[in-house]
């Protein structure tokens, strides 16, 4: 018998992983399809007046026998990306084009969405959840089309084709280029500076480079490969004191996808920057920005625009003043070297001659290919930290007890294992969270560690989302995390670097808001929020992080029980704040370059290079290089989903600093903010406008005040309270 056909019969209902076989999702899913197209056949074909609540609510209540599609695709889902194989990708490969064709169906059923409008026009008095689930509903099905005439939904139909095949080629020219360039050094001296990871994974490079696979032979060509890859560039900008080869690399990347050949990429982005413009405008707005932001909790332009202008006057005399620290190391080194330079050729001062001989001339100036290795240089210097020391405080059993005691300490809540519970590899944890009452709140899965058939990076997922049944009975979620943190080995258990804990608390703040969600209606249930306001339950969690008082209560030594010294965490938070105002003025700078695109009103006919150096101006600091170009490599906002939306970075950042501050001043641990957080943010899900939900926790809107104290930047008299909203 396929599982997904009959009742689970588990503890909570729990998904029964060990007896889903991989020929059940195929057929659960076409079976789920037929019942789909039977419930909206019999929704359309209801001789009755279409109403809220027999053509809205229909398709989201009725659990049992109708939700088979969405209860195979939840399950198959979360496994391609946490526990997969070869025959599961393959059913992917197979499933995904019928599941796109069948939500094509359901979105452009011209007769179900007759139905919607109507009641879209009368309807009953809705409470804002039920207006919420409406408007959804409604804006999902105009929003690809539904209002337009038959040549409008074939014109969307070429936009949207033609968009995403550019973006498909954006991309592909993009690994292409970043491909295609190689730095490769065969003379060991200059590789200086560089550590020893960076040398071998080089070394490793060269030899895959000329074909020669495995062990690396004594015998076998001496010489090192660097790409425009992360892994291999970010250490040799940082590191290598070879600053011609920083420069050829620097220059490489930042050129990439602009040469005269088939990767160039100018053209393509301005024709997406075209169609989306097109694409907006048919649907009856004005321009790409106006139809992204509102569905969004910035609401309009002129809120992102505010928020970005605002960053930039706060932190821009920070960034200069980081900027001259830096240009003061930077002259003194180039005299230090100047200085030997100038001694080996028998001279006690460095003359013009002699410095010019040398590429650090006396005249030299910091360049963007020096930020990197200064920025190190600089950090080290004033603060001589590490991510691996910390690692001995931060023994993962701890780190989850840690963890849990925060939520136990802040909401009551308490965690209990529970082996009954299936799992899906025997790595994975099942638990059960009770309420502070001792009511049964949800299940939590923990997925900590890599292996072979999972994703990288985290993210927090459901097996079973809250809502409130047609009996009246609340279905608590299933939540489940999924990490990739350091393993344990044979004589250490698993230690984690700080930045591990910090992605931890960051799913599990997720994890908080699908576990306390309180709602009627599953869509608009825990996480199913605004894009632009999903970051703030997670984020939110990070800031304990840093907070002495937490670290306290689990951070010892794994091997002598020390407590992690004071002293040590007072010097990591201050090296993050490290350059805080330089690195706030880049992610502006992005900001503003999306912003300026996705604003046209008109025809964008443009050069792309010189617009870009126009952009983002403000938020620049010294001068821009002529040949180099951002946008042609930015893939967030020309191949992702981050069109009109890079804003959302900062704006996630101003709402945690915010809503922390909150913490900070009526106590980190304090139950009463906890509860009215929890309240009105955590359990309230998508059901109204963020900025309302906000509002009520906060007693006001959100301001960039609390993140600019977190930086340490000064905040300045004239500076008047900065909105972030309209
Ligand atoms: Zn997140």
């Amino acid at each position: 018998m396929n599982p997904f056909f009959e009742p689970y019969n588990t503890p909570h209902d729990t998904v029964p992983f060990d007896r889903i076989r991989l020929e059940d999702f195929e057929e659960a899913f076409m079976e789920g399809i037929r019942r789909d197209n039977e419930q909206i056949e019999k929704t359309i074909n209801n001789p009755a007046k279409p109403t809220f609540d027999n053509t809205i609510i229909n398709t989201e209540e009725d659990e049992g026998y109708y939700d088979l599609l969405s209860r195979v695709s939840t399950v198959f889902f979360n496994l391609l990306s946490a526990e997969t194989n070869d025959e599961m990708d393959a059913l992917a490969q197979k499933m995904q084009p019928i599941l796109t064709q069948h939500a094509n169906d359901v979105r452009l059923n011209p007769r179900l969405f007759e139905r919607i409008r109507q009641v879209h026009l009368h309807h009953r008095k809705l409470t804002p959840e039920e207006k919420m689930l409406l408007d959804n509903c409604y804006e999902g099905f105009v929003r690809s089309g539904a209002l337009l005439d038959e040549a409008g939904k074939e014109r969307l139909r070429q936009l949207t084709e033609e968009a995403s095949m550019l973006s498909l080629q954006f991309s592909q020219n993009l690994l292409k280029e970043q491909k295609a360039f190689t730095l490769d050094i065969t003379d060991e001296a200059q590789l200086d500076g560089l550590p020893e990871t960076a040398r071998e994974a080089a070394a490793q490079e060269y030899l895959e480079g000329l074909g020669v696979s495995g062990e690396r032979l004594e015998d076998s060509p001496k010489g090192w490969r660097f790409t425009l890859d992360m892994p291999s560039y970010s250490p040799f900008m940082t590191y290598s004191t070879q600053r011609e080869l920083r420069k050829q690399l620097y220059m490489a990347r930042n050129t990439i996808c602009t040469h005269d050949n088939a990767e160039n990429n100018i053209e393509i982005c301005k024709r997406l920057i075209n169609l989306r413009r097109e694409i907006a405008q048919l649907l009856g707005y004005k321009t790409y920005a106006d139809y992204v932001l509102k569905r969004r909790m910035a609401s309009n332009t002129r809120g992102v625009y505010r928020l970005l202008n605002d960053l930039v006057d706060a932190y821009k005399p920070t960034a200069v003043k980081e900027r001259e620290e830096l240009s003061k190391l930077f002259s003194a080194e180039c005299r230090t070297e100047n200085v030997e330079f100038a001694t080996a050729q028998g001279h006690t001062q460095p003359t013009t001659a002699v410095a010019n001989s040398k590429l650090y001339t006396l005249n030299s100036k910091l360049q963007p290919w020096d930020l990197g290795f200064y920025s190190h240089k600089l950090q080290m210097k004033k603060y001589n930290i590490d991510q691996e020391m910390l690692r001995p405080y931060f023994e993962l059993s701890k780190v989850i007890e840690g963890i849990f005691g925060l939520a136990n300490k802040l909401y009551g809540i308490t965690f209990k294992e529970n082996k009954d519970i299936p799992v899906y590899h025997p790595d994975v944890k099942a638990y059960e969270v009770f309420d502070k009452d001792g009511s049964y709140l949800a299940v939590f899965y923990a997925d900590f560690h890599p292996r072979k058939g999972k994703q990288g990076g985290a993210w927090m997922t459901e097996y079973q989302g809250q809502y409130i049944d047609k009996k009246g009975e609340n279905v608590r979620p299933h939540v489940s995390v999924v990490m990739n943190l350091t393993k344990p080995t044979e004589d250490k258990p698993a230690l984690l670097t700080l930045g591990e804990v910090e992605t931890f608390l960051h799913e599990f703040g997720h994890s908080l808001h699908g576990m306390f969600a309180n709602t009627r209606f599953e869509s608009l249930s825990g996480t199913n929020v605004w894009w632009d306001f999903v970051e703030l339950p997670s984020q939110f969690m990070e800031n304990y992080s840093v907070e002495k008082d937490f670290l306290r209560t689990f951070a010892f030594h794994y091997q002598t029980g020390e407590p992690l010294p004071d002293e040590l965490i007072d010097r990591i938070v201050k090296s993050r704040n490290f350059m805080a105002a330089t690195a706030c003025l880049r992610q502006v700078s992005f900001g503003l370059l999306d912003m300026a695109y996705y604003t046209q009103k008109d025809e964008f006919t443009e050069d792309i290079i010189p617009f870009e150096k126009q952009a983002w101006k403000k938020a620049i600091l010294g001068e821009q290089l002529p040949d180099t170009c951002m946008t042609v490599q930015f893939s967030h906002i020309m191949a992702g989903g981050y069109a009109a939306g890079y804003y959302s970075y900062k704006w996630a950042e101003v709402l945690d600093a915010d809503a922390f501050s909150v913490f900070k001043k009526e106590g980190i641990f304090n139950q009463e903010t906890a509860q009215r957080f929890r309240d009105e943010v955590l359990s309230k899900g998508g059901t109204e406008h963020p900025m309302t939900l906000y509002k009520r926790f906060r007693g006001g809107e959100p301001t960039i005040d609390a993140l600019l104290k977190r930086n340490g930047i000064k905040i300045h008299k004239t500076h008047k309270t900065h909105k972030t909203h309209g």
